[in-house]
């Protein structure tokens, strides 16, 4: 499908997507690069690359695809570093998981020829580094492109091949709309754990023992999302700062709803909201995006422990 890919940044998606590559032989060449030596290291090690770099500007050289699959944040200083070094007719993609800051900061940095088309992976862990990925990270998975109006619609039909070939379902959507829609999926649930998680490592009455030991009553759940990596999180928040506050107002009006039925002990409205909100869940099980598997398939029926 490609010649030559640079893979900019090897952590948990680079390396992922080397996996998929590789699977699938999308191409013949993966020149990669990441901002420490031993990243790059154990990149090679893990085979995820057949060229290693230790700037961007010379990963990107002579390839026709380049991925950016660095946080949000150092995607400016990374596109200035490669702007004038990528070849003519090359597409330049990321993965990052918001869309219009990205597109505001790639775009001024990228000649005339070169056909950006933004792409969000909606897949993940909450692990990072080279040695997390894994090839079927993608599949089944959706894949957004949000390119600007007036990309290429050639580099747009490439690129879409691409991702379905990694196994994912591919989505075209703006992208004001998808920071919008990400907002509520996923920027904000991680807000909330990290912040009930936060909030338990601040009661004084409960030791951290206690904690730790009933974590299985719903906290342990919360602390996976919560253990997702604190750069990448930080550059969401700081690049989807209105998405993120239109929706936060709107969830702390429907907190202060179920704030106020607690209050006044109106089980109906608390019924009613949870048997509606169990739906959503089903449909989520029936659209292939989650398991229903007990504990979300983590362990067999009968826990050990008998956690629930
Ligand atoms: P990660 O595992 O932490 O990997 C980030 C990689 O970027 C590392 O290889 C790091 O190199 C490299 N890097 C950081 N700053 C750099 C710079 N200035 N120049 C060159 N390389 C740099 O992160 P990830 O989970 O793969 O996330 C990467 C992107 O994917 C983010 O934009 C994120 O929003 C998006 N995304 C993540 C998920 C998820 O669940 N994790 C899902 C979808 C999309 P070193 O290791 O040498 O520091």
């Amino acid at each position: 499908m490609f010649e030559r890919v640079a893979l900019i940044g090897l952590g948990l998606i680079g390396s992922s997507l080397s996996h998929a590559m590789r699977r699938e032989g999308l191409c013949r060449h993966i020149a990669g690069h990441a901002k420490t030596a031993k990243t790059r290291d154990k990149a090679v090690e893990l085979g995820l690359v057949d060229s290693i770099h230790a700037t961007a500007k010379d990963a990107v050289a002579g390839a026709d695809l380049v991925i950016l699959c660095v946080p949000v944040g150092a995607n400016a200083a990374v596109a200035a570093e490669i702007g004038p070094h990528i070849a003519p007719g090359a597409i330049v993609t990321d993965v990052g998981s918001v869309k219009a800051a990205v597109i505001r900061d790639v775009t001024p940095h990228l000649p005339q020829g070169v056909h950006f088309v933004p792409a969000h992976p909606v897949a993940g862990t909450e692990h990072t580094g080279p040695d997390s990925g894994f090839a079927e990270l993608f599949d089944d998975r959706w894949c957004i492109l949000t390119p600007p109006a007036g990309t290429n619609a050639d580099a747009v039909a490439r690129l879409k091949a691409f991702w379905e070939a990694c196994g994912s379902h591919v989505e075209v959507m703006d992208a004001d709309h998808h920071d919008l829609v990400l907002a509520i999926t996923s920027h904000i649930p991680h807000l909330i754990a990290y912040n009930i998680v936060a909030t338990a490592a601040h009661l004084e009455t409960v030791t951290e023992s206690e904690v730790i030991k009933f974590a299985a009553g719903g906290f342990r759940d919360f602390t996976r999302i919560a253990a997702s990596d604190p750069v990448m999180w930080r550059d969401v928040f700081l690049n989807n700062k209105q998405a993120v506050l239109e929706m936060l107002a709107r969830f702390n009006e429907d907190l202060t709803a179920l704030q106020r039925a607690i209050r006044y002990g109106d089980g109906e409205m608390l019924l009613e909201l949870f048997t509606r909100t169990r739906a959503i869940r089903r449909g989520i099980i029936e659209a292939g995006q989650e398991t229903p598997a007990p504990d979300f398939g983590r362990r067999g029926p009968k826990a050990p422990d008998g956690a629930e």
